[in-house]
């Protein structure tokens, strides 16, 4: 139980890979905040089961990762809350697929204020209290779309791309108090987030559902093999470890090989 008595922030963690980072921190007896949309007693349920694996208390705050103000209150929360905000992972992620002379303008804008915005506001609020401890961890959850593009992707692979920008700058701001901060670039994980863009790649290339799975996710990635939601987790709980405290500024692959193609 290495985390006993750190707080862990985990955004978009109502469901996928945000999940199974909150379970990872609250088997490691963290205090666990999640967030993320959702059914409110599937939420509810999630939280107790949270707080009965860690032993210790569990949060779940609404904050819209569309919105810089209700981020900056969920940080500040909890903090009032816990006393500290020690692990931060920026996961929360959409996904919409179409080509650029038809991507909607507002699908721009909600990839980009969800998966590369939020991480500007909460490491904004964060990095002070984490300074002030002389200790933290920032994660983020960017994707081998921060390394490489695919078709029709261009809204999410501009927001991974600066996600990582944005995690080597703020590593290098904070490289001499403690506080590490990383990517880490999953392959194709079998989560919500891919079930629901096979239908529209199954329309926007005139595809089968079997196709969209074997040709299109899973023909970049040479394993031929999903990556699960607990071997990102895994990842994510050894940066936390003091022997990960030279890992800052880096972006680490979970891909199955896809980006080493
Ligand atoms: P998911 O759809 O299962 O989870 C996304 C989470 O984000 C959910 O909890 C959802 O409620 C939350 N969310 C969405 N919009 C939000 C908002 N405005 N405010 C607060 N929460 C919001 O998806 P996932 O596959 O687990 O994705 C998690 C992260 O992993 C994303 O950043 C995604 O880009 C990244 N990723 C996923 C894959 C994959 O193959 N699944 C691969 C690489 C990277």
């Amino acid at each position: 139980m290495f985390l006993t008595g750190r707080t862990a922030i985990v955004t978009g963690s109502t469901s996928g890979i945000g999940l199974a980072y909150a379970r990872a921190f609250a088997a490691e007896g963290a205090t666990v905040v999640i967030n993320g949309f959702g059914d409110s007693a599937a939420i509810e349920a999630t939280r107790a089961e949270l707080a009965a694996t860690s032993g210790a208390e569990a949060f779940y705050d609404p904050a819209d990762m569309m919105r810089g103000d209700e981020i900056a209150a969920m940080i500040e929360q909890a903090v009032q809350r816990t006393g500290g905000v020690d692990i931060l992972v920026n996961n929360a992620g959409i996904q919409h697929v179409s080509p650029i002379d038809a991507f909607p303008p507002d699908k721009w804008d909600a990839i980009i204020g969800v998966c590369l915005s939020s991480a500007f506001h909460t490491m904004r609020a964060a990095v002070p209290h984490m300074k002030k401890a002389g200790w933290g961890r920032i994660i983020s959850t960017a994707s081998a779309h921060s390394l490489v593009a695919s078709l029709n992707k261009g809204a999410y692979v501009a927001a991974k791309h600066g996600l990582v920008g944005l995690t080597k700058t703020v590593a290098l701001e904070t490289a001499t108090s403690g506080v590490t901060v990383n990517c880490i670039s999953p392959g194709y994980v079998w989560t919500p987030l891919v079930e629901n863009q096979i239908p529209d790649t199954m329309a926007a290339r005139g595809l089968t559902r079997e196709q969209v799975i074997d040709d299109v996710l899973l023909a970049a990635q040479p394993t031929k093999a999903f990556v699960t939601p607990e071997q990102v987790a895994a990842l994510a709980l050894f940066l936390c470890r003091d022997d990960a405290k030279s890992i800052t500024g880096a972006n680490l692959s979970v891909d199955g090989g896809w980006t080493a193609a």
